[in-house]
């Protein structure tokens, strides 16, 4: 009889087989179709996706059915929990992705990495086609993602081994990008070399220092070999490949061991049991999800200056039924010992209590950004129960608390975050060290514009020598004619930061174009919006966006009323950090630039609890009338003041006439210390 399986009777069986399994697919496939059917007729009805009664009876009659032909009964509801796995995921997916079915993805690494891998069980769990894209770095990811040339990054946020990804979370904070989805990948740790060698002949493990340090205490088990990082672990995995060095062996998934031709020595390697990663897909819009899908929404808030503030935000979470499923804190940028906070809690933002606690936590937090709202996925409680809410109506009714009453207050047409009546307290701002709001008093001072390094040094040294705490200079100047003298632009910027270092004092400089504000962020310690762009919407939301405070001036034509609604759009993209700046308005009067508008002092005290302070050279746009009106903004009870100083007022480049020289701020700042309130 031969013995060449493609002529014994063994190729009969093994084609019988094939044709079986052949059927198997297609039944899953079929199964999948009345599935997507289901997923319709529910969609129409507004009816749950998850039924775990059914799910748990199909279950038991799978298994019994099994039992009764002579098959592993567990095997086999095993392998049909996965498939009902799938199944919810597709109906999920229908109800999230409707309008896709193609989408470029960008990740960190190589095929067949982790982090590959991962994209790929993200994109078929959701039943669409991806193209991968991989990037040495996540800096290119992020591009790939903001220039439109891939739909999704995917990104590693947190590992149950070692922690949260820092990099990633500053990703978060810095661009304008949402989190749309997030999956639990399992991390398949595996030991592998050229030949099957005992393991106490390993010289020398390769793999990223990711994958190195989930699997710590296995490589200290082995005490004689030294570990080297790399890029990459498909780089790890390659470099043992080429090197054919049976004392070498490197550490990534099984899927990049076989495409390497390697030998696993060793799976499951890792420090813990199981080891999974928490993957987040970021695009460049939100994407609304269906209500009846278990969402997360993630934020990023930074807590006001005051006792208890952590404890007050959480509590509104709290209060609104919302359970936090994460609370990581992060140093916040330049600013030692300060935090800002990433929260996940459970729930979408289509809610009507979810939107209603984001808008009490507006009010709470000094700077609020949600992140995204997203089907979870990586859950304590979603890895077991449901991944789909039992249905809207329902969830109305077993919502642990009821919104909490508020107190009947009247709230303006335009504005209620800035409203006094929605927080009584006075808000303090932090530009740099110095707290602007409250009983304090706080100096800006500088040059209309920076002009030359040398001069803003010197007026840096000079002002902060006589008290002022917070240096002033534009870079981008909103001149009247275009031939006028447009402003030293990021150059200005360097000078001014450098300046403001040295002396030790934060900075304040304005930016006129949304496209400006996340460079003019980076460097400037608070962002000034100037009278002529107080309505440039684009430009407020622009600002609200970013974690800087925000000195908005007054339109020289608007009123308080319309003042207080631009502050809003701030408050309302997140930033709670707004100072306003009366700097005088048009009148009939002619004997002044402008007419410094002191009663809006007292009706902002009164009407809002965002600090308010005073720019008296723009206000009177005449040098000797600056110090009698800074006083007396002191006096009606004004947080601050701005004033321009020039080393020579004469020949300043712009707003010479109002302009002090060194003496003339001098004694503005003795006048003031006499000012009694
Ligand atoms: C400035 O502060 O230099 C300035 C241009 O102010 P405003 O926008 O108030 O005119
Ligand atoms: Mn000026």
């Amino acid at each position: 009889m031969s013995t060449d399986p493609t002529t014994s009777p063994i190729a009969d069986l093994r084609q019988q087989l094939d044709k079986t399994d052949d059927e198997i697919v297609r039944l899953l496939a079929r199964r999948l179709q009345t599935v997507g059917l289901i997923a319709k007729a529910k969609a129409e009805h507004a009816t749950a996706i998850r039924d775990t009664e059914r799910e748990r009876a199909v279950l038991a009659r799978v298994e019994a059915l099994a039992n009764s032909l002579g098959i592993s009964g567990p095997l086999t509801r095993r392998i049909f929990s996965e498939v009902i796995d799938y199944s919810v995921s597709r109906q999920v997916a229908s109800l999230v992705d409707s309008e896709r079915s193609h989408v470029t993805v960008a990740y960190q690494g190589q095929p067949l990495t982790y982090n590959q891998l991962a994209a790929e069980q993200y994109v078929a769990s959701r039943g669409l086609i991806g193209r991968f894209v991989g990037l040495a770095s996540l800096t290119q990811v992020v591009e790939q993602l903001v220039s439109g040339q891939a739909d999704l990054a995917f990104l590693p946020i947190e590992n149950t081994v070692a922690g949260s990804m820092n990099q990633v979370y500053d990703v978060l904070r810095e661009r304008d990008l949402h989190i749309v989805g997030e999956d639990s990948f399992k991390v398949e740790l595996c030991l592998a070399a050229t030949a099957e060698v005992p393991l106490p002949a390993l010289r020398r493990i390769y793999s990223h220092p990711l994958a190195l340090e989930q699997c710590s205490a296995f490589i200290d088990s082995l005490s004689q070999a030294q570990t080297t990082p790399f890029a990459d672990s498909r780089d790890a995995m390659r470099a043992v490949a080429d090197a054919k060095d049976p004392t070498l062996a490197a550490i990534g998934s099984p899927e990049a061991v076989r495409a390497h031709g390697l030998t696993i020595l060793r799976s499951d390697i890792g420090n813990q049991d199981e080891i999974l990663m928490r993957y987040v897909a970021l695009a460049r819009a939100p994407l609304p999800v269906d209500e009846r899908v278990l969402c997360k929404t993630s934020l990023i808030l930074s807590t006001r200056h005051e006792k208890g503030a952590l404890l007050r935000c959480l509590q509104v979470l709290g209060e609104y039924g919302l359970s936090m499923t994460k609370l990581e804190s992060r140093p916040r940028p330049n600013r030692p010992w300060e935090y800002m906070f990433f929260i996940d809690f459970e729930g979408n933002v289509a809610e009507a209590r979810v939107a209603t606690a984001l808008e009490t936590l507006r009010t709470e937090a000094l700077y609020l950004k949600v992140l995204g709202c997203y089907p979870a996925k990586a859950t304590a409680q979603a890895a077991q129960a449901s991944e789909v809410k039992p249905s809207a109506e329902h969830v109305v009714e077993t919502a642990p608390a009821a919104a909490p009453a508020k107190p009947a207050v009247r709230m303006s047409k335009h504005y209620k975050l800035a409203d006094r009546a929605t927080r009584s307290a006075d808000t303090l701002v932090r530009v740099g060290d110095v707290l602007i709001g409250g009983d304090g008093f706080v100096v800006m001072a500088g040059p209309c514009s920076v002009e030359s390094a040398e001069m803003i040094e010197k007026t840096a040294h000079y002002v902060r020598g006589k008290g002022a705490h917070i240096l002033r200079g534009g870079v981008f100047k909103p001149r009247t004619g275009p031939y006028a003298f447009q402003g030293l632009g990021l150059d200005g910027l360097e000078m001014l930061a450098a300046a403001g270092k040295a002396a030790g004092l934060p900075i304040v400089t304005e930016v006129m174009a949304p496209e400006q504000v996340r460079d003019v962020a980076e460097k400037s310690d608070m962002l000034q919006i100037g009278a002529r762009n107080m309505q440039n919407f684009a430009l407020l939301n622009a600002v609200g966006k970013v974690d800087r405070p925000v000195l908005l001036k007054r339109g020289m034509s608007s009123t308080i009323e319309e003042w207080l609604a631009a502050a809003e759009y701030i408050l309302a993209q997140g930033n709670g950090q707004v100072v306003l700046c009366e700097r005088g308005i048009r009148t009939f009067e002619s004997a002044t630039r402008n007419t410094l508008d002191l009663s809006a002092v007292v009706v902002l005290r009164e009407r809002t609890h965002l600090p308010i302070i005073v720019d008296p050279s723009h206000g009177t746009g005449r040098r000797a009338y600056v110090a009698p009106m800074a006083w007396a903004a002191r006096a009606c009870g004004a947080h601050g003041i701005a004033i321009e100083v020039h080393p020579d007022p004469d020949k300043a480049l712009s707003d010479g006439d109002q302009s002090l020289n060194y003496p003339e701020f001098a004694s503005l700042m003795d006048g003031l210390g006499r000012v009694r309130i």
